[in-house]
């Protein structure tokens, strides 16, 4: 038995961290002692209040830790003592989504239920206890607070090679958050011209400072003349909606060049419909598409990215707050001048 200290969401702004005691470790099961865990937004929406029935909450998604304990029919490359980044949701591998390769959509993902503990990933913890697939081998040497981000560069990873493009072509990123940078980050490695739409001029100024071409302001008269210039005339090959409600997905459509690919990377809080003409994607062959989540295939993607420095992404590290302060880390992550708080863990 192994005793953990894991952080239980109670209730809205209600966080306990508890000692609990994880299972022994299964035959094909890696014990993970914790180093980094970020605050992604999804957890904090659990923190702002969420609806009643999801609490109580055990949260923790983006991870990375070392190898403690291997299960004696463990499956992974990673060996004790090795740095680790975790991809915290299950996968059974056996489900039609799964076999069809999305297994981003697995149809028995348990969200991470062990037994005695209420659901959730159970990343906020001293130890993780996880399948031997969930556990990727990243380079040594690496800060743990950077590994711990394999997961949202996941995330972009799937999106940014979702569209059919080429090098040389240009494509407008929406919204300057986190997770708008890294698709800027990553697209600029295609070799394409990348224009970003954010109406705050501090998150502009960090797009241009993480690589893009050009930022301009959305709600800004000068805004279609700024797309004809960075496009001569041609409009976008692509363009990915990361943030901006549905105003944002209406005024992207009439930007895209033939042929062109809408990405609707972000979810839309509070959910709405958006005014979509069908002669104008008939007669230009557009292409809209969602992405969601990670698949195990984007998740190495991201652990190499990450253990080859392909992309920095430390600019994002706003924060290290040390375990358990978690009611100081989430106040901290809610407020709109971070971009990733990072708990980290002293064993
Ligand atoms: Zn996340
Ligand atoms: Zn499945």
């Amino acid at each position: 038995m192994v005793k953990t200290r894991t952080t239980i969401f109670t209730g809205p702004k209600q966080l306990e961290v508890r000692e609990v005691e994880l299972p022994e470790v299964g035959p094909h099961q890696v014990l993970v002692k914790v180093r980094a865990c970020a605050l992604c937004t999804w957890e904090q929406r659990f923190y702002k209040g969420s609806s009643p029935q999801d609490y109580p909450f055990r949260g923790g998604h983006e991870v990375s830790g070392e190898v403690v304990a291997l299960g004696s029919q463990a499956v992974c490359d990673a060996r004790v003592g090795d740095p680790v980044s975790v991809a915290i949701m299950t996968r059974c591998g056996a489900c039609n989504s799964c076999r069809r390769g999305m297994d981003n959509f697995c149809e028995n993902d348990d969200g991470g239920a062990l037994p005695g503990l209420p659901w959730g990933p159970g990343g906020l913890s001293d130890f993780a206890l996880l399948e031997d697939y969930q556990v990727y081998k990243a380079a040594p040497g690496r800060d743990f607070c950077e590994l711990a981000l394999a997961e949202p560069v996941a995330c972009v990873v799937r999106s940014a090679t979702m569209p059919d493009l080429e090098m040389g072509d240009r494509v407008m990123v929406q919204g300057a958050g986190i997770m708008g940078l890294i698709h800027v980050m990553l697209l600029k490695h295609f070799g394409l011209r990348v224009m970003v739409s954010e109406p705050d001029e501090t998150r502009r100024a960090k797009a241009l400072e993480v690589g893009a071409d050009e930022a301009a302001n959305p709600l800004e008269d000068g805004f279609a003349q700024s797309v004809k210039d960075f496009t001569h005339s041609k409009n976008f090959n692509a363009v990915f909606f990361t943030a901006g409600g549905v105003p944002a997905i209406e005024q992207a459509m009439p930007l895209l060049s033939k042929g062109g690919w809408l990405c609707l990377y972000g979810s839309i809080h509070p959910k709405g419909p958006a005014q979509i003409d069908p002669n104008f994607v008939h007669y230009n062959e557009i292409v809209i598409t969602g992405t969601f989540s990670h698949t195990k295939k984007s998740f190495r993607q991201a652990v190499e990215i990450l253990s080859e420095k392909i992309i920095d992404v430390s600019p994002f590290i706003s924060e290290r707050i040390a375990f358990p302060d978690v009611q100081r880390g989430f106040e901290r992550a809610i407020s709109p001048d971070t971009y990733r708080v990072v708990m980290t863990f002293d064993h």
